[in-house]
This record gives C-alpha cells, structure tokens and sequence, in this order.
C-alpha cells in the first residue's frame, strides 16, 4: 500500500508529487492524460520566472521533475472508482487493474465547455481560446470576440478589453446572467460593442482565425472579421470520482476542501482546478500552490496517526 495516491497528470498533482516524495512518501500519481490542461496552453505568460513559456513544454519539465523521486511510481490510466478499505483506499482502473493506498489527492481537474462549431477544433489554438485571462494579452491591438453570458465571459472581455483594440461580447440572449459589476466594466469602454441574440454558426481562417460566421446579420452581414475568438461558456470541474465515494461539492459543484486543501473525507484531499479552494482562480499558480498545500497536509496526516482512527458516533475513535 502506497502512502499516497495522487490522481491526476496536471499542474497539482506533478506539484503534489515533488512535495510527497520530498517528505519521502511512497507516491503513485496516476492519470489518464499526460500534462493534463496544460497541454492546451499555447503560450503562458504568466508562470513566474518564465516570461515565455509553452504550455506542453512546462508539463514536460513538470513530469520531468515530479518522476526524478525514485518514491514516484508513473502511471498512464483512467481511474473509475475510489472506494475505502481498512487503513486506506482502494483505486479500480479502467482496465479492471487496482491499487491501494493510505491517502488520495484528488487532482482531476476540470473540462472547459467548448461549443462543438465548425473550424472551432482546428483553430484551437490559433485563434480559438478559452482562457481570457491566460492569453488577452497575445491580442494586443487586435479585434476579437468574447463568446458566452456569464461571469467569466463579461470578465473575459473586460479584460481583453483592455489590450484589444476591439471586443465583439456575443451572447445568444439579450441579457447577460453576469454579476452587474463586470456589465458595468465593459459597459464604460467604448472599444466593447455587443451582440446579442446571435450565436456563432462557424470559425473561419486559413492558418489562423480570420472571421466567424454568425447566425443571424450583425450590422448587415452575417461575418464578422476578427483575429482570435475566446469562448468562455462555462467550466465543468471534474468531481465524478470523489463524488462517488461521498465527498462533499459546493453549491458550482467543485470539490469543498478546507484551506489545508482537506475533504469532509478523513485521509482524501484535493488540489487544483477540481477543488472550490483559491477562490476559482484556476491558473498554474494556484494549481501549484494547491498541490503543495495538499502534499503538506498528507505528510500531517500520516505523522499525526489520524490514519488509525475512524469515525464512532461523531467521535474519532482509534481503530
Ligand atoms: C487554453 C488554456 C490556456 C491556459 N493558459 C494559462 C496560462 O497562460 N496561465 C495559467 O496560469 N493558466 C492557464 N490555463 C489554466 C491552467 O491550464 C489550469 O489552471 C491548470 O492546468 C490546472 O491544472 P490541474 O492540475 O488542476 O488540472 P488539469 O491540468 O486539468 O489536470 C487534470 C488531470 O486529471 C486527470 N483526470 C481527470 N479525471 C481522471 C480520472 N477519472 N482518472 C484518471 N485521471 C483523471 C486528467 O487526465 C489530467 O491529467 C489555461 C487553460 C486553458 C484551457
């Protein structure tokens, strides 16, 4: 059994990883894709001491790291259920093959939502983003589209706002769903023009973005020319498996953990863009910092004995 399972390949859980081997905790991290989000990162600007940096290339030299610990057992596979056993938890993979450990770090992520358009999986990258807070920058004097009703779709566009040279806000009611506060933002600058009651029925470009193709005419014409679209309709955190074993989720149903990055689980934490922990600021930083605090709190765990005590009639009672 090991000391720790760590489920996931992303930015938490190589994170989490490198701490639990440096506190010389037997560790298996195990996930389905390697590099996880990250891999999606064209350009990161923001992981601090690396002004430029690709994102596949950061997850590159994160596994590097986190598998250098001879206490990291690596492992490529789709984890379909967490169940406790005595002294621990039990993993089942996809393949019907199982592992067990004494605690687990849920790293699992989240999936953001994509709206399935033509040209919109081709230009993933070139042109196509969902993260407007990651690559606003990379437009600077640019036009573009912010796609999406709520929260992170008026925030987006505030914020690309603010390098773009102008913002088209599409959004397919004629209201938005965000707080008022970020309407007001991009409601003051007069580089955001909306259009609303209109959807996006096709990405268009050659090797990049050019257009989009829209459903309904917007100032009498059914394309609008543009250099990057951000599509931010929403984020899915990945809460299958821990919800399955009984932890609890907040009300956007991420993974509740206390600020030691703890479950209402003895003995099962969480890291990263999962979890409700960061105030869902989901970034590499945080991510990192969350792996880091969970891998902490394992080691406590394990020091502390808790290992060995079980819940009895609200009391924790030593097995
Ligand atoms: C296009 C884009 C650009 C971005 N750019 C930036 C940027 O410039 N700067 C920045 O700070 N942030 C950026 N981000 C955000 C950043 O990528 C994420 O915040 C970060 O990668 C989250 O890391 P994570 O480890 O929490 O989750 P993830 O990287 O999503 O990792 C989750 C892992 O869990 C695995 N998993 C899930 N379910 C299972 C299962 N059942 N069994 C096994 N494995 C499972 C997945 O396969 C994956 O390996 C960007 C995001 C996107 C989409």
């Amino acid at each position: 059994m090991k000391d720790v399972a760590i489920i996931g390949l992303g930015c938490a859980a190589y994170t989490a990883a490198i701490y639990t081997a440096r506190y010389k905790l037997s560790t298996l991290i195990i996930g389905e894709e390697e590099g996880g989000m990250g891999m999606t990162a064209a350009e990161v600007g923001n992981w601090p001491g690396d002004p430029e940096v690709r994102g596949p290339d950061l997850m590159e030299r994160f596994k590097k790291h986190a598998t250098s610990f001879d206490a990291v057992e690596h492992k490529v596979a789709r984890v379909e259920k967490v169940e406790k056993i005595s002294g621990g938890f039990r993993l089942t993979f996809q393949s019907g093959e199982t592992a067990e450990a004494k605690t687990v770090i849920f790293a699992t992520g989240s999936n953001k939502r994509h709206l399935g358009l033509p040209g919109e999986k081709e230009f993933t990258g070139k042109g196509v983003s969902y993260c407007a807070t990651c690559d606003a920058f990379f437009y600077r004097g640019k036009t573009v589209a912010v796609v999406g009703g709520g929260d992170s779709a008026v925030e987006g566009a505030a914020i690309v706002a603010q390098v773009a040279a102008k913002v088209y806000l599409i959004h397919r009611r004629d209201a938005f769903r965000a707080e008022p506060f970020w309407v007001e933002q991009v409601n003051k600058r007069d580089n955001v023009e909306f259009v609303l009651s209109n959807n996006v029925a096709e990405i268009l470009g050659d090797a990049r973005v050019t257009a989009v193709k829209l459903e309904k005419p917007f100032n009498g014409s059914l394309k609008l020319k543009l250099d990057g679209i951000f599509i931010e309709v929403g984020t899915t955190p990945a809460t299958a498996l821990p919800e399955q074993m009984g932890c609890a989720l907040d009300e956007k149903k991420y993974l509740k953990v206390g600020a030691d990055m703890s479950t209402n689980i003895s003995g099962v934490f969480g890291a990263g863009d999962v979890t409700s922990g960061s105030n869902y600021f989901a970034q590499f930083a945080t991510a990192a910092g969350e792996g880091a605090i969970a891998a902490n709190s394992v080691f406590s765990y394990l020091q502390s004995g808790a290992l060995h005590e079980k819940e009895d009639g609200g009391k924790r009672v030593r097995e």
